[in-house]
């Protein structure tokens, strides 16, 4: 069985998988879901989060997620589904990755081939049984490792050392911006995200 979405780029992966990544709060979330989901629908958007005001992106595409599990609601009689746009349980960029959307960048966001980082991440949640996406590997050179993000991050959130990355998010001004406990603004973005203006691989 296959679903489709409307989204631009879209792959099932099954929800026992992703919640290793999950933290404690995502766990609580998923477990206070009407239904059982065994499997995401990991779907992308092109766009950066947060652009505008807050939630602007991710409500807009979780309306999008929504009309899409009424049709297929229609479609597979059987099955539940539910759309998931920003306060979604699972933690989205490994979902992605392990949905074999892409790989995750030294920036800890995910590059996908042909699409860069710029995006916001989705998903719909279901019982329906669907196979796994094949992982992607890094040999694409999606980030090559240039350390451009880790040297321009103005809080020094981001390292990378021995091919390790490293990321503090209680650091990260886009985080510390979301709990509003950082009070500037860059026009046009909530947030930073100077490590998505200075990747090459955005340009
Ligand atoms: S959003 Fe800004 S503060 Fe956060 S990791 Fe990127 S560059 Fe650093
Ligand atoms: S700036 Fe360089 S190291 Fe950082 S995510 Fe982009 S390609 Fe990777």
């Amino acid at each position: 069985m296959d679903v489709s979405l409307s989204a631009v780029r879209f792959a099932p992966v099954s929800v026992p998988r992703v919640m290793a990544y999950a933290t404690e709060r995502m766990q609580k979330r998923l477990a206070s879901m009407p239904f059982a989901p065994t499997h995401a629908v990991v779907a992308l958007f092109v766009g950066r989060p947060d652009i505008g005001k807050r939630g602007g992106d991710y409500s807009k595409n979780q309306a999008v997620l929504g009309q899409d599990c009424e049709r297929l609601r229609g479609e597979f009689p059987a099955y539940r589904f539910a759309e998931s746009g920003n306060a979604w349980p699972l933690p989205a960029v490994q979902a992605a990755r392990l949905a074999g959307l892409g790989v995750v960048g030294v920036n800890g966001l995910l590059f996908v081939p042909g699409l860069g980082s710029a995006l916001t991440i989705g998903a719909v949640l279901t019982d329906m049984p669907l196979s796994d996406g094949v992982l992607l590997t890094e040999k694409g050179g999606y980030c090559p490792r240039c350390g451009e993000c880790v040297k321009r991050c103005p809080a020094g959130a981001l390292t990378y050392q021995n091919g390790a990355r490293g990321f503090e998010r209680a650091k990260c001004l886009a985080h510390r911006r979301q709990k509003e406990d950082w009070p500037l603004e860059r026009p046009g973005y909530y947030g930073c995200d100077i490590c998505q203006d200075v990747c090459p691989m955005n340009s």
